[in-house]
């Protein structure tokens, strides 16, 4: 990885603005460490109010006077898949820091993360390819005329992500403004920067781009993500991360209507039914809760549970759960590794202890794992509450840690009311060996996505989004890429006689010679 200039012994970010790599003018810097250990990781440039003015003059200027917005789509997906084929030369170099900066199992960055996020990236250059001009049917009221609607690109978009699935939130957000003619300034998370700003290191090195298309900040949300946000240059917000933050957000967006799209968080249920595989689905549903430790927003972390197979659904989640291995990302033998920080370790812990009170019963794990090697990280047992309520708080609020909620029912239609009696409506999952019953179901679940034996189905050409406090709009496929483009209508009139015009019996009184 070539990370400079290093300061000490751990590499150094400076901010990345108008093209050029520069500290943040009041030369402040942060400590990004590994989770697993707590070892310094790099040193992060720590942006000013200032730093955010330049980075967004930056982008506007880049918009307003630059190529970029004016670049034929067709060149623009041609540099999107150059700049795939440089993230896929350091993809394994990308999957290793993505696990030291995020504490993700090697297994899951090699084989999912970074693959996923470079097919991202040729499908958004591939989407990129599709004209911006939209026939319109024939209409000849009031006159002859032909019509299209043109895409046009934005502007300037604020895009602020989380630190989990960074690499891949980096992208879905960076390449379909890029593939639009958007110009951007970007902000990661400060507890998981590094392979976003590595993918801003690959754009700069392309030399692709024009300066000022892409710039990046660094800092804390609260103070630089906010005051971005509220930046009255800035067209357009793009934002993933909590609930809680984007509730804020729409709120300091909102003086100057400014656009958003929000991908928030999420209790997404995952629905076994009487008919299903079991094989298949305690496997299924273990993986879509306790992948990255649950802390994914589509984690499913409610399952719902026939009454009828309770019992038997109980004991072989135990038994697959105690298999799983806690430990150290970067060994290929690790299914889970630590949580992103203590902080969120103490939440969860909390939400462990709130589960007791509430009455449910931890049929495993509730603890941290014990060991040297568990020492210097936050890491926390899967863990599986049985005979939860669904109305009780373990049940409705995220907790974004590997907590697993068993929820018993009686009928179908019990099951997919409780599903949907949540604030959130991200996914969910459906398991079953009747796909057409499985259907009927995954259409009555308020949620963005529905995976029919399946969980986690993140597909770059499938829209991505939330009902309810989920969020606003989507993001991937085509109704992502339309997220970053404002439509305008064209009217070309073919009418060539002025007296021929909608005008002449609407307003203007026909001409003297005419009458
Ligand atoms: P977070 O909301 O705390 O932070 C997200 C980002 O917002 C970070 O970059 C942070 O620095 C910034 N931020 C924080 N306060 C801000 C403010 N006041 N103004 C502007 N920016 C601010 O979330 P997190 O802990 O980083 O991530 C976990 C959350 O993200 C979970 O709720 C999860 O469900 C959600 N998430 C959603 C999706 C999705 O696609 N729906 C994907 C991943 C994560």
């Amino acid at each position: 990885m070539t990370l400079e200039p290093a300061e000490g012994d751990v590499p150094y970010h400076p901010l990345y603005i108008n093209g050029e790599w520069c500290d943040a003018q009041e030369e402040r810097r942060f400590l990004v460490t590994e989770p697993a250990t707590g070892e310094p990781l790099a040193r992060v440039a720590q942006a000013s109010h200032a730093d955010v003015d330049r980075a967004v003059a930056a982008a506007r200027h880049a918009f307003d006077k630059g190529p970029w917005p004016h670049t034929p789509h067709y060149e623009r997906a041609h540099i999107i898949h150059q700049l795939a084929q440089l993230v896929q030369e350091r993809s394994s170099e990308l999957a290793e820091l993505e696990s030291r900066d995020g504490g993700v199992p090697i297994r899951k960055t090699t084989f999912n993360d970074i693959p996923l996020g470079l097919h991202m990236i040729h499908v958004f250059g591939e989407l990129a390819r599709r004209s911006p001009y939209e026939p319109l049917p024939w209409n000849d009221f009031p006159t002859v005329s032909w019509n299209f609607v043109w895409r046009d690109p934005f502007g300037v978009c604020a895009q602020i992500i989380p630190w989990n699935y960074a690499f891949c939130m980096a992208v879905w957000k960076i390449f379909p403004a890029l593939a639009t003619g958007n110009t951007v300034v970007f902000k990661p998370s400060s507890l998981a920067p590094l392979s976003a700003i590595e993918l801003v290191r690959i754009i700069d090195e392309s030399g692709l781009l024009p300066r000022g298309t892409v710039n990046l900040i660094t800092g804390p949300g609260g103070d630089v993500g906010e005051y971005l946000v509220g930046h009255p240059k800035i067209d357009k917000v793009a934002f993933t991360g909590s609930t809680e933050v984007g509730r804020k957000i729409m709120g300091i967006a909102a003086p100057h209507i400014k656009k958003v799209t929000l991908e928030l968080g999420g209790k997404s249920p995952s629905i076994i039914l009487p008919d299903a595989d079991l094989d298949k689905a305690i496997d299924g549903v273990l993986f879509g809760m306790f992948y990255h430790a649950g802390q994914l927003c589509e984690a499913g972390t409610r399952c719902f549970v026939p009454n009828s197979m309770y019992d038997e659904v109980i004991e072989r989640l135990v038994h697959r759960t105690r298999q799983l291995r806690v430990g150290d990302p970067l060994d290929l033998a690790t299914d889970i590794g630590p949580l992103i920080s203590f902080k969120q370790r103490d939440t969860v812990e909390r939400y462990i202890a709130l589960g007791r009170e509430e009455g449910a019963n931890v049929v495993i794990g509730g603890g941290r794992p014990i060991g040297e090697e568990y020492e210097r990280g936050p890491f926390v047992e899967p863990t599986i509450f049985a005979n939860v309520k669904n109305r009780s708080r373990l049940a409705q609020e995220e907790i974004f840690g590997p907590v697993f909620a068993i929820i018993r029912y009686d009928e179908i239609g019990d099951a997919i009311e409780m599903a949907n009696d949540s604030i959130y409506g991200l996914a969910a999952s459906v398991w079953s060996e009747d796909i057409q019953q499985a259907i009927e179901v995954a259409k009555r679940l308020r949620t963005g996505t529905v995976g029919i034996n399946e969980h986690h189905v993140l597909n770059p050409y499938a829209p991505f989004g939330g009902h309810k406090e989920s969020g606003i709009g989507r993001e991937m496929g085509v109704a992502g890429m339309l997220e970053y483009t404002e439509p305008k209508h064209i009217h070309v009139d073919f009418q060539r006689h002025r007296s021929g015009k909608i005008w002449w019996d609407a307003l203007l009184p026909p001409l003297d010679e005419e009458a």
